[in-house]
Parts: structure tokens; C-alpha cells; sequence
């Protein structure tokens, strides 16, 4: 069936679907973009994706150009006229359409909205695998806590690890920490049976899936610390999993070339998964 997508207040067939050569989002990534999942027509926590859309936008001073009831709406549509039962949205918003210029001010700028379906194998709701990790620098820019579709840093290095066969790279900061994922955020469950991951400090994205599974934590009376963790604590820790919208909670077994937990899946990884899975169901 062909794809369609919303592009600027047109529903549009994939192929007809183009934006401006000049929209500074495909100039300069002078955008921001979100990824919801959904299933059945639920989605999973779509108010904590657009809250976080309007952070991001709001960093950037764009205005969103349409109400948040009317973004919804045309999200339901998109989704519809794919007939797509269990995927992900994706909204991308840039600052919008000028002749090329560094600075912004004084332009009049129209931001451009664009949506797109992508459906997924829900197997792989029920079936998962513990998968391998590389480390990098994190040689990203200063605000990583926004979500912009400026992504240079983090496809390189998921292409890196994609040619040594792993499924995500790790960044370390400059002071042997991990900050995150290059598209996800990371957890480590040491030998006290403490779930760690790092605190929202500016220098990790603040994860929808990270809340949530914090969220799970909680009210399951499992032992949380949000703080920085070493890369020595990660290579050693029990258990590694990484959250993130489209992979949910996914335990990492081999970081570069250490086993972890003698590369099996960990109970704790595997029951956060669960929990997770099970509040997304109504979340909405
Ligand atoms: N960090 C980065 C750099 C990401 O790209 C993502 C995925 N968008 C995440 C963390 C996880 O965020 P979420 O759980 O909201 O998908």
C-alpha cells in the first residue's frame, strides 16, 4: 500500500512528499523532531512526547504552528490512511522555509510540520534478544538534552558500531562517564541490586522511556539512584539494559569485549521490560 504523510498541511502519497531545499531543517538540522510508539490505537506516552516536543521547541524558540489538539488529530489521521495497527510516529517540526542565513533573526519564518507512520513486527513485543554494545566519546554538542534532528555525532557512531556487528554505541564523557545511547539512554544494575542510571544533568537526552521505567521502578519498590556511572561500573555491572521509545526496555549483554552476566539476559532487565510493556497498554 503507498505511504502517506503529512507534510505542511497536505496529506501527501510518499512520493509526492517534499520539502523546501531551503527549510532550515534540511540546511542547518534546525529542527526537532519526536518518535511516538503505538499499538491498537494506543499510543504509548504520548502527552510525555509532546510535552517534551514543546521543550525542545521552546529551546529553540520555534512555535509549534498548530494547536496540540490539531497536531493530535492529524497524527490519528496519518496513522489511519496507513491502516497501521502497531508502529511508531514520527513528528519533525523545523523553523521553517528562508533563503539561507546563519541567524534567524529578523526572518519570518513559517515552521514546517512533517509527520510519517513506520509500522513495525509486533513479534518483537514478546520476542527479545540481549544484544551487544560498543563505547565511543561522546563528542557530541553541549545540549544533547534537546531533541534535534542535528544527529551528525550519533549516526556516526551507530554506524560504527552497526560495522563491528553491535546494536548500540555507548558515549563516555570526558571524564570516563557514560552519558547515553546514541539513540537511547542506559542503565546498569550493579551487585547491591541497585537499577543506576544517570541523573538529568543536561548532558543526556530526558528519555519518555527512561520516566517511565523509573516510574515502573518505583512503584515496584526496586532500589533506584539516578547519578553518574563510571565505564569501569558499566563493564562490571550485573546487568545493562538501554530504553528508548522504539526498543523499550533492551539488555545489553556484551560491551566491547566483556560478557555481561555471562552474556545472558538479567532478571531485573527482563521484569522492567515487562512492567513497562504492561503500563504502556493503557498508557495513552
Ligand atoms: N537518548 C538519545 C540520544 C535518543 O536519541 C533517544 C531516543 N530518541 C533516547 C535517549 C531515548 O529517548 P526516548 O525514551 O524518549 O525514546
Amino acid at each position: 500500500m503507498a505511504k502517506i504523510s503529512y507534510v505542511d498541511g497536505l496529506y501527501l502519497h510518499y512520493k509526492d512528499s517534499k520539502i523546501h531545499i531551503e527549510d532550515r531543517g534540511y540546511h542547518f538540522g534546525d529542527a526537532v523532531y519526536e518518535v511516538v510508539m503505538f499499538n491498537e490505537g494506543i499510543f504509548f506516552d504520548y502527552n510525555e512526547h509532546i510535552k517534551r516536543l514543546l521543550r525542545s521547541l521552546k529551546s529553540l524558540n520555534i512555535t509549534l504552528p498548530i494547536s496540540c489538539k490539531s497536531l493530535k488529530i492529524i497524527i490519528k489521521n496519518v496513522i489511519k490512511k496507513n491502516k497501521v495497527v502497531f508502529g511508531s510516529v514520527y513528528i519533525q517540526v523545523s523553523r521553517g522555509v528562508a533563503q539561507r542565513n546563519h541567524s534567524y533573526k529578523n526572518l519570518t519564518l513559517k515552521p514546517i510540520i512533517i509527520i510519517s507512520v513506520t509500522e513495525k513486527n509486533n513479534n518483537y513485543l514478546n520476542n527479545f534478544i540481549g544484544v551487544s554494545a560498543i563505547t565511543l566519546n561522546d563528542n557530541r554538542w553541549a545540549r544533547p538534552d534537546i531533541k534535534t534532528t542535528q544527529l551528525l555525532p550519533n549516526i556516526l557512531a551507530k554506524t560504527i558500531a552497526d560495522e563491528k556487528g553491535a546494536y548500540e554505541a555507548i558515549f563516555i564523557d570526558q571524564y570516563d562517564y557514560i552519558t547515553e545511547g546514541s539513540s537511547s539512554n542506559i542503565w546498569i544494575v550493579n551487585y547491591d541490586n541497585e537499577l543506576i542510571t544517570r541523573n538529568l544533568d543536561g548532558q543526556i537526552l530526558s528519555g519518555i522511556t527512561r520516566n517511565a521505567v523509573k516510574n515502573c521502578a518505583v512503584q515496584n519498590n526496586i532500589k533506584l539512584l539516578e547519578r553518574k556511572f563510571s565505564k569501569d561500573e558499566l563493564l562490571t555491572a550485573k546487568e545493562v539494559f538501554l530504553t528508548s521509545a522504539t526498543s523499550f526496555v533492551t539488555p545489553i549483554v556484551k560491551i566491547d569485549n566483556s560478557s555481561i552476566n555471562n552474556g545472558l539476559i538479567g532478571e531485573l532487565s527482563c521484569s522492567l521490560r515487562e512492567l513497562y510493556l504492561k503500563a504502556m497498554k493503557t498508557s495513552n
